[in-house]
Parts: structure tokens; C-alpha cells; sequence
């Protein structure tokens, strides 16, 4: 069985009919979707998916994209939704400085609000990080005492300096489509590296379509393709890498059963 740790299928102008990709999923040995929120409305409907399809589990929280947008009280309504018995980490939240949809005083704003929820919770978190590795590993270490739940660094893309501070805090990595790209090669080096134990899939659906379907919109489904690019680094059978995969999702995310 393989799990896809990281999809949006609650993207609902990307996926209008998300029994069929369940549906699809399944065809392609895909059991458990985890379906990921970027502010309260998604992570609402995060939640909806979990409630209709038991394959699906729901991560809530705020993206710092969307920090600037939140309203009054909004870290009152992730606490709630991560309540949930199907919420199973908070996410996906973290630093993005490729896009200014939000200043970086507001992202670390909502950074910090919520990795206290997490940390006095001990809720597993999911991290988004883009070209802010150097800061958001600063902030973990320094709120690393803190810690009360495993650390996930979703679609990971820093180099071998940022993955050397990420292992010596034991946080578990997920790899996805851009494994698979022709010019990849640094990163499939990289990955190589992380100890097997932290390592799960994800899509990233609808973004970051694996090969060979990259150009089309991508689908939980594709979790597969990530597995055995993995399975080929690791010199391991398809079903070896998603044995490992998938023990570790259900050990990040400790209620994924
Ligand atoms: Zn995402």
C-alpha cells in the first residue's frame, strides 16, 4: 500500500469530483490520501474529505501565502478543526519568500502562533519552505525544546547544509514530483543521503506532476511514480520502498490507521 502524504484535493476548482480520484487512487495502490489545508476554508473542507471518504485524512493550518488574509481569531478556528479525529498533523504552514503574497513579519507571525499550538498540543507539523530554509531552521532550533511532535519538511528543496540541520533534528523529509525531473540529479544525490527511516511520498496534487505525466495536472494517484524513482535511488524493488514509505507515514502521522 502506498500512501500520498501531501495532496489538495480539497482544491475544489482543480479536483470537481474527488470520488473519482479516490477512485484512481486506489486503482494505483494508493490507500490513504492526506489531503492538506493552506487556510481555514481548505482546511475545512480538508476535513469534509476526511468525513466522506475513508481513505482520507485531513493536516489543517495556515500557509504563509495566505498569512496576510487570516481574520480575527482565525488560529482559534485551525485549534478546532485540528480537534478533529481525522486531523492528523498541522500544516501546511512555514516561509515562503519566492512569492510576497504576505510580508515576512506576517508569515512569522502566523509561523509562531501556530507551531505553539502544535508544540503545546503535540500535534506533528507539516512544514512548507521556499528558498527560507536558512530562517525556518533557525526558528525550529531555536523552538526545537519545545518540540512535542514529530517535524515534517514537505516537498524538501534546501541543500546539503539545510539537510545536515534538518536530520540533527530527526525531522522527516517528503520527496514528490521534481524527484523524477531530467534535471534533477542534485537533488536525487541528496535524497540519497536522508536516513530511510524519515523519508515519505507526496504529489503536491494538483502541482508538481511527476514523469511521465508532467504538463497534465497531477493526482494523488501519481504517488506511485514518486515511489519507485525512490525505489531505483535507494537500489530497492518498488514494494521495498513502499513498505518503508508507508511505515513511516503511519509513524508521522500517528493516527493514520
Ligand atoms: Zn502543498
Amino acid at each position: 500500500m502506498l500512501i500520498d502524504t501531501h495532496c489538495h484535493l480539497n482544491l475544489l476548482e482543480h479536483f470537481p469530483d474527488p470520488a473519482s480520484e479516490v477512485a484512481h487512487a486506489q486503482s494505483m495502490g494508493v490507500e490513504r490520501l492526506v489531503v492538506v489545508g493552506v487556510d481555514v476554508e481548505t482546511s475545512r473542507i480538508a476535513i469534509n474529505l476526511a468525513e466522506r471518504f475513508e481513505e482520507v485524512y485531513a493536516v489543517v493550518g495556515v500557509h504563509p501565502n495566505h498569512s496576510a488574509e487570516v481574520e480575527p481569531r482565525w488560529i482559534q478556528s485551525v485549534q478546532s478543526l485540528t480537534e478533529h479525529p481525522k486531523a492528523v498533523a498541522l500544516g501546511e504552514v512555514g516561509l515562503d519568500y519566492h512569492w510576497d503574497f504576505a510580508t515576512r513579519a506576517q508569515q512569522y507571525e502566523a509561523l509562531s502562533t501556530q507551531l505553539s499550538l502544535a508544540n503545546s498540543n503535540a500535534l506533528p507539523v507539516v512544514f512548507h519552505c521556499r528558498e527560507a530554509y536558512a530562517d525556518l531552521l533557525d526558528i525550529l532550533e531555536s523552538a526545537l525544546g519545545l518540540r512535542s511532535a514529530p517535524w515534517l519538511l514537505h516537498c524538501f528543496s534546501g541543500d546539503t547544509e539545510d539537510a545536515k540541520r534538518a536530520v540533527a533534528m530527526d525531522c522527516y523529509f517528503g520527496v514528490d514530483g521534481p524527484l523524477t525531473y531530467k534535471s534533477a540529479g542534485e537533488l536525487r544525490e541528496l535524497v540519497k543521503t536522508l536516513p530511510r527511516d524519515r523519508i515519505v511520498i507526496e504529489t503536491d496534487a494538483p502541482y508538481l506532476t511527476p514523469v511521465p505525466h508532467r504538463g497534465k495536472p497531477n493526482r494523488p494517484g501519481f504517488v506511485s511514480y514518486v515511489n519507485a524513482m525512490l525505489a531505483s535511488l535507494w537500489g530497492t524493488s518498488s514494494e521495498q520502498a513502499a513498505q518503508q514509505t508507508t511505515e513511516n507515514a503511519l509513524r508521522f502521522f500517528d493516527t493514520l490507521r
